[in-house]
Order: structure tokens, then sequence, then C-alpha cells
């Protein structure tokens, strides 16, 4: 990539920073626009009606409803034929907003509870940027993805061409992470973000009277085995070098001390870094459940359903997107053994089609993700919209023009 390994900003980064700190205003009050009107899943009608028009307005080359309601926005500059895909979510929560804010959400019991309307301003402020006063050579493509939080906008997009009718010879995307410090980058290679899967297990026993338990086969205490022994699974299967996680998250049956049900219904989530671990998840859950079930005479019903994959973040991307950062915001702001998280990302499936990192920006002391009281730290915005403008300029780097230089 040529790209030295500076220890302090490059001069470009510090005037791509400026530049945009003097914009900043504007997308701030955009991010809190977006947050007052948050929209569900592919539902981002008037998100990407505003991302749209801004990209229009700036000279982008836009495509819209691509994947349902996605954004592509286009920018071709000079003559080389590389090209570079930044991708932002849009989408908001089922969740009623409690933090009382001054542009809290007007869209009653919705709420951009993940941030996804700060990655939509930051990415917007980075276009406004790249398209004003960018100096690179080659292909933009600014991906506005919608319904990341049901897990099928992403694969919508790629379902509808994404890759092929916008080349990227990479796609980058990132996520702002509360607990980590404000505007500090976490950059993971390999696995960063674990798998999710998920069952939905009904056990069918015999109901009857709780007074005459050996008229009957008893799914409580049939789940409660089940639950147990699917324990084992993680500490016995999974090789300990690994990881995995199992957690029945729901379970349901019954509704008297004296009766006993015919039915008791679980649900649990099921997460891995390696596809390997995956699949021994997927095939060891419902084993288990099945002779568990049959040990007492009950039946079992294994519902196994894929949802993502891991995030895997591509070695030469992520190195480079690490180098990217120091040059960008400075050592100080890289964090020193980032860890990887438990949580996922359709970003993943993105990450299957081409190469290319997924990073994680610190949103400060904030609420959780998805928590009624979260919030999008705005001190992010223009360091994330710096970095993916330092970003583009270096991977599409112009004739005589770099980010070192
Ligand atoms: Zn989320
Ligand atoms: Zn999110």
């Amino acid at each position: 990539m040529g790209v030295a390994l500076n220890r302090v900003t490059s001069p470009r980064s510090a005037v791509v920073l400026a530049a945009i700190e003097e914009a900043n205003a504007q997308f701030v009050s955009l991010r809190r626009d977006l947050h007052q009107h948050p929209e569900l899943a592919f539902a981002e009608f008037r998100t990407a009606d505003k991302v749209a028009t801004l990209l229009r307005e700036w000279g982008y080359q836009v495509s819209t409803g691509i994947g349902g309601t996605g954004v592509v926005g286009t920018l071709r500059r000079g003559q080389g034929d590389k090209s570079l895909g930044l991708r932002a979510d849009m989408d908001a929560l089922p969740i009623k907003e409690a933090t009382g804010l001054p542009y809290a959400s007007q869209n009653a019991g919705v709420m951009h509870a993940c941030g996804h309307d700060g990655h939509t301003a930051i990415l917007l402020a980075a276009a406004r940027f790249l398209a004003l006063h960018g100096q690179f050579d080659g292909t933009l493509q600014l991906i506005f993805q919608p319904a990341e939080e049901t897990g099928s906008g992403a694969r919508r997009m790629l379902e509808d061409g994404l890759f092929e009718r916008f080349p990227c010879d990479a796609v980058f995307g990132l996520h702002n992470w509360p607990g980590v410090r404000c505007g500090h980058v976490g950059c993971i290679e390999g696995p960063a973000m674990a798998s999710v899967d998920q069952a939905h297990i009904t056990l069918h026993g015999k109901g009857g009277h709780g007074a005459e338990p050996h008229t009957t086969v008893d799914p409580v205490l049939v789940s409660a085995h089940v639950i147990t022994a699917l324990q084992s699974i993680v500490s016995r299967n999974v090789d300990p070098l690994d990881m995995g996680v199992v957690t029945v998250g729901s379970i349901h049956g019954g509704q008297a001390s004296n009766v006993i049900p015919d039915q008791v219904e679980l649900r649990l989530t099921a997460r891995s870094f390696r596809p390997e671990v995956r699949t021994l998840l997927q095939q060891r859950v419902p084993a288990l459940v099945q002779a568990q079930a049959v040990s007492f005479g009950a039946r079992a019903e294994v519902d196994y359903r894929l949802g993502f994959p891991p995030v895997c973040n591509h070695a030469q991307e992520t190195a480079f997107a690490r180098t990217v950062a120091r040059q960008a915001l400075g050592e100080a702001r890289l964090e020193p053994d980032f860890r990887p998280r438990t949580a996922s990302e359709d970003f993943a499936f993105m990450l299957q089609a081409r190469p290319g990192s997924f990073l994680f920006f610190g949103n400060g002391d904030s609420a959780s993700l998805h928590s009624p009281r979260y919030d999008f730290n705005d001190e992010i915005l223009p360091l994330a919209a710096s970095y993916w403008a330092c970003l583009a300029e270096s991977y599409l780097p112009a004739t005589g023009e770099h980010l070192d230089a």
C-alpha cells in the first residue's frame, strides 16, 4: 500500500479535519434531525430521500431503491480504475426512547438506539468533503444500507447486484461503540463480531394434573434438562481455544402451579467467531435437544434459523485501515488490544463478497447500544468523517498526491 507508519497525523489529514469541522454544524443538526425522525427497517423513506437529495446536490450520481430503500452515491474522479465502497446503515429500532433529549424521537416506539443516525451523518459529512475538496483518482461508492437491525438489508442489497452494479475493490464500514473512549478507533484483523443464529424449540409432552405426574410426560422437567444439557456444548464440544455462546433467553410453558402443560417453548441465541464452530452449534443444538426429549418420552421440534455470519475482517485491508487511523487521527486514538465483540452485524455479508474491514469508533461513556437511554455522541462526527475522507484519499491516491505527501 506504500503508506508509511507515521506516529503523528499527516499534514493532509489536518487540512481534511479542519475543512470537515468547518461544515460540522450542518451535520450535527442533520444527525439530530434523523434522530427525531427514526424509521424502521425497509421503511427508511424519509432518511433515504434526504441522503439522495444531499448526494445529488454535491454532484454524486445517485441510485435509489437498491435492496429496498438503499441508496448508492457514485463519484468518479481522474482516470484511475480503482474503486472503494464505504457503507453506513440507516435504520432505527422498535424501542420507546427514554433519553428526554430535546431532539428525541417524534416517531412513537421507534428510536435510533444503535447510532445509525450518526453513521449516516458521518458518511454524508465525508461525502460532502470528498465532492468539494477530495483529492483522489478512481471511483467512490457510498453505500447507505437499509435494515441492518433485521439482518436483511445487506443481503438484499447484494441480491440486488450491489457490487456488480457499483463495483468496489474493497469495502469498509464502522460502528460507534459505547464504553470506548470518544473518537478512539478499534481495528481487528480476522473475526471481529460474532455470527448470530437462533433456535425456536418446542418440547411436546403430555399434560395433566400436577398431583398425578406419573400419568403425564412433563415438558417443564424436560426443558430443565434441555437447558442444562445445552450448556455442555460450549464446555465440552467447542474447542476451549475457540469462542461459542449458547444462551436460552426465553422459556414459556404452563399457567398454574398444579397443572402440567402439554408443551414448553424455548428460544435461544447461538454465537461464534469461526465457521467451524458455527456449524458445530448448528448440529449439536438440535441433536442434543432431540436426544434429551426422547430420553423423557417427549418430542422436540427445533427450528434452527441462520442469521448473520461472523464479521471477518481481511488482513490487508485492516492493516490499511489501521495505518489510515494513525495518520488521520494520531497513534494515541488507536485503541491498543481492541477485542472482538460478541454482538453481530450484517456487514458480514459484504465482507464475504469483497475484501474490507469493519471498524469501531468509541462513543465514550454512553448508555449501551439498543438501550432506550442511548444517544450517539456527536463529538465523533467530524473525527469519523475525516477518517472516511482520509481513507478514501489514501485508497484512491491522486497522481502525485498521497496522504503521506
Ligand atoms: Zn443495533
Ligand atoms: Zn448498529
